[in-house]
């Protein structure tokens, strides 16, 4: 049973592209379990005052190119690289090129801030939107890596923020909780609205503000720099204004490795409003890999537009899992296929349990491909 429209157009699209990403680096890794401080508490009232304002700075120096403006973002143009990726690894599957959507509602569009050959999926327990420390909400995804380990570029934009004091504004706060930081805005945005990607707690900073980078650009190194327990990169995805409000789950943007998909769920009780901190289990009936994640929606964190997701498990091996949820005393299950390169999709509601639809008409801006001439 397939459940996920796409067109035999978009997955030609799609398997015509092949790696370009050359990000074999084979960095020694060395699991950290840390995690930012970076945040407000959960429960504080927060007002949504825009706490990052970098396009209005007056610090900008007149060489520097015009902010870029936030409305009337041009949608991202797709390119097709013509050459198949080898495996760089036979541990580690090669990642699909960027922008990477098979179906219509995907945006894949970034790559991994850090060199593809490492073990950088988020740290479990300091996912997006999850709760720490008592109550700390957290607004990206931790990625460990040793102190050193080059940062790159998520896409191709503008650097907008390159110093300390990226949450204060202040850049000479060397008690910023994001520490060293960079935040670059992005030359494609999503349904009009711009795209900025942040790193956080970095050890060293290599770009300037106002420089372009290109997709894979090293733009520092990773660090304990902030509010953090050891060396990692924090890492968000922003649409709309750059600010803490407006972060979005960074696995529902980042291109998955191949071979492997995303499992995006909205959890609910039985009159449909979203339920926080619900566990649901996945299980493999090839190989039994389980993987566990709970579910957010604290003030702060946002749902994609069009998926209105609470849950999100990435780069799960393709195939059969079983989907667990306990709920009320009883046991619900669910079988789903995850597929390569895209996103499964299940709501889970109250007594009446797992459905499979994609939501209904989405009412939005659909992006849709299109190919560089050059590349024709
Ligand atoms: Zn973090």
């Amino acid at each position: 049973m397939r459940y996920i429209p796409f067109s035999r157009k978009h997955l030609d699209l799609a398997m015509r592209k092949a790696s370009f990403l050359g990000l074999a680096f084979g960095f020694v890794f060395a699991l950290s379990l840390s995690a930012c401080s970076v945040f407000p508490k959960a429960d504080t009232g927060l007002t949504p005052t825009p706490v990052i304002r970098v396009e209005t700075e007056a610090t900008l120096q007149e060489s520097d190119p015009p902010p870029p403006t936030p409305t009337k973002v041009p949608p991202l143009r797709f390119v097709i690289p013509t050459p198949e990726a080898e495996p760089i690894s036979d541990w580690r599957p090669p990642l699909y090129p960027v922008p990477w959507a098979i179906s219509p509602y995907d945006h894949f569009y970034f790559i991994r801030p850090i060199a593809a050959n490492e073990i950088n999926w988020p740290i479990a327990s300091y996912l997006y939107g999850g709760i720490f420390f008592g109550n700390v909400v957290h607004t990206g995804i931790d990625i460990p890596s040793e102190r050193g380990t080059p940062i790159i570029a998520a896409g191709p934009g503008t650097v907008v923020w390159a110093d300390w004091g990226f949450f204060s504004g202040w850049s000479e706060n060397k008690d910023d909780p994001y520490g060293k930081a960079v935040a670059i805005s992005h030359d494609f945005g999503y349904q009009g609205e711009p795209l900025h990607t942040v790193y956080a707690h970095m050890s060293r900073i290599d770009v300037a503000r106002g420089q372009w980078v290109e997709a894979g650009e090293q733009i520092g190194l990773v660090g304990a720099t902030g509010h953090t327990t050891g060396a990692h990169l924090h890492f968000e995805v922003r649409a709309g204004e750059n600010d803490f409000f407006h972060t979005y789950n960074p696995e529902l943007w980042i291109a998955p490795p191949q071979g492997r998909g995303v499992l995006v769920g909205r959890v609910m009780g039985e009159k449909g409003s979203p339920l926080r901190h619900y566990q649901l289990r996945a299980v493999s009936f090839e190989t039994g890999y389980t993987r566990r994640v709970r579910s957010y929606g604290e003030k702060v964190v946002n749902s994609d537009t069009f998926y209105q997701e609470n849950l999100v498990l990435s780069d799960l091996p393709a195939g059969w899992y079983e989907l667990q949820i306990e709920n009320e005393g009883e046991d619900f299950r669910q079988e789903i296929q995850i597929f390569p390169g895209q996103i499964s999709y299940f709501t889970f509601q109250g007594l009446k349990g797992f459905e499979l639809d994609l939501p209904e008409s989405p009412g939005i801006e659909v992006l849709t491909p299109i190919v560089d001439e050059e590349d024709e």
